[in-house]
């Protein structure tokens, strides 16, 4: 294989404090399940050679590529606000990073490839269900133009995995700008080791906020970079009705990407209170709670930065909540800016707030989809013919025509013609999400060898604002409600 001359593994550099050394365990059976062929183009891996059966050896870890120094890398992080001084990759492995055709540096990672010294008794492995499911949600994700970790491939390892029961096990292949967490940070805060903080802040300034090293203050920079980027973030997944499901503080990129999907899903109904996983009882990670919880999280990056960020303690706290603040305040921005495109306003005025949180406001109340809502909008906003669909998603359609009234006479204060708002709104408005029905079929045939639902969803979700006419149904409202609708963790 050609491509270990890509290699370049800065994080493994930074020394042992920040990781393990881990082989993958080999598996029996390895078989491609998919091949991310356009991303593998991207990187500038061999096409040819990760398609066969060769490559079904290198990304189940049965044959480790030269040039690749794998590692499991350490953190800890805060679990449902509860601090765990030590997590780190329990069942995934870092194989290197290389630096892809745009210049851009990448981490390759293997999940579910076998123990580690932080699998802390777990077996590292995955099931086939949700390898597949972070594939094809990932993936989907990123087409909706959200900054997301990326899917390679998806392969399926001959061994069985036991969770409640036996399951096929897989292993996905991660691609991340990098693997860096907020719990990376409290992993040596935890143990007061400032230097190390220091060499993390360090490389990631230099990986991912370069502008931040010509600053005053760098480490003031860098926090205030990530907290822009966590916003934007946590804003681009309410415009779409995307519950993270498990926001720790470890599975929160620095980078601000989207990372580790597991019992994340989408909304259909539209309930700020909507809870998907199992194992979230209180409703911590629920819809509407994301951005107060993207905020927790950063307050526990600044703890960990606080004594970079001026050497008078109490004047570093002070920074820290200013930093803070801005999250909310750059947050607030976005999503008023990004519920504004969706209902078709350019232009800022003073009562758009109103309007979009009574149309969210009469959307959960009349039980209306999330999605389909706010698609239905650009045709309705060329045309009031196209009311007759969008009243039909409201338990009262009566209730739509008193918003939609309102809604009209704002619309006459801008300025773009009919055709140009509903391309503008077609644009930011999917017509395609991964609904959850969709996603369980897919993932339910997957498992009895049936890959078709899976590849067709996937080709869908590559370009979420349009809708081929074949393809109507995934498009749909789903066909019972999902009121009971649960999603796990164990990827
Ligand atoms: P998550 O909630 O998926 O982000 O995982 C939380 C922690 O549990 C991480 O440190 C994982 O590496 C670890 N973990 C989850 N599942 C397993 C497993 N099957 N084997 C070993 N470690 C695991
Ligand atoms: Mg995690």
């Amino acid at each position: 294989m050609t491509t270990h001359a890509l290699f370049d593994n800065s994080y493994v550099r930074l020394g042992s404090a920040f990781h393990r050394p881990t082989r993958p365990t080999p598996v029996a059976a390895p078989l491609l399940l998919k091949l991310n062929r356009p991303l593998a183009a991207e990187l500038g891996l061999d096409i040819a050679e990760l398609d066969g059966a060769d490559g079904a050896a290198v990304l189940s870890g049965n044959r480790v590529l030269s040039g690749a120094e794998p590692i499991a890398a350490a953190y800890a992080g805060h679990q449902f606000g509860n601090f765990v001084p030590q997590l780190g990759d329990g069942r995934a492995i870092l194989l290197g990073e290389v630096v892809d055709r745009n210049g851009r540096r990448r981490d390759i990672q293997l999940k579910g490839s076998g123990p580690t010294p932080f699998s802390r008794g777990g077996d590292g492995r995955a099931a086939i269900g949700p390898v597949l499911r972070e594939y094809l949600v990932s993936e989907a994700m990123a087409a909706l133009g959200v900054p997301t970790t990326r899917a390679l491939a998806a392969v399926a390892t001959g061994e069985p995995v036991y969770r409640e029961v036996a399951l096929p096990g897989a292993i996905l292949t991660r691609v991340a700008s990098s693997h860096i967490r907020v719990g990376t940070f409290q992993f040596f805060a935890a143990r007061g080791d400032e230097a190390s903080i220091t060499r993390l802040a360090d490389y990631v300034i230099e990986r991912h906020y370069p502008k931040a090293a010509g600053a005053p203050n760098p480490y003031r920079a860098l926090l205030e970079g990530v907290c822009a980027r966590q916003a934007a973030l946590v804003a681009h997944w309410m415009r779409i009705g995307f519950i993270h499901g498990v926001m720790n503080t470890d599975n929160m990129s620095i980078a601000g990407e989207t990372i580790d999907y597991g019992p994340c899903a989408f909304m259909d109904t539209y309930d700020p209170a909507t809870v998907f996983s199992s194992i979230d009882r209180t409703g911590r990670y629920a819809y509407a709670n994301q951005p107060r919880i993207a905020q927790w999280n950063l307050a526990r990056l600044a703890e960990t930065l606080l004594a970079r960020l001026d050497p008078d303690e109490s004047r570093a706290v002070e920074i820290a909540h200013e930093i803070l603040a801005g999250f909310a305040e750059t947050f607030q921005t976005a999503q008023l800016d990004g519920f504004r495109r969706k209902i078709g306003l350019r232009r800022a005025r003073e009562e758009d707030a109103a309007l979009i949180g009574d149309l969210l406001a009469c959307m959960a109340q009349e039980g209306a989809d999330f999605t389909l809502t706010f698609r239905g909008l650009g045709a309705a906003a060329e045309s009031a013919e196209a009311d007759t669909a969008l009243r039909a998603l409201f338990a009262d359609p009566a209730a739509f025509d008193a918003w939609a009234q309102r809604w009209r006479i704002r619309l006459a204060l801008e300025e773009e013609t009919p055709a140009e708002r509903r391309a503008a709104m077609d644009a930011v408005n999917p017509a395609l999400i991964p609904r959850n029905h969709l996603v369980e079929a897919a993932l339910s045939a997957a498992r009895d060898g049936d890959l078709a639902p899976f590849e067709r969803l996937n080709a869908a979700l590559v370009d979420p604002f349009h809708v081929d006419p074949g393809d109507a149904d995934l498009a749909a409202l789903p066909p019972m409600p999902e009121a009971a609708y649960r999603t796990f963790c164990g990827t």
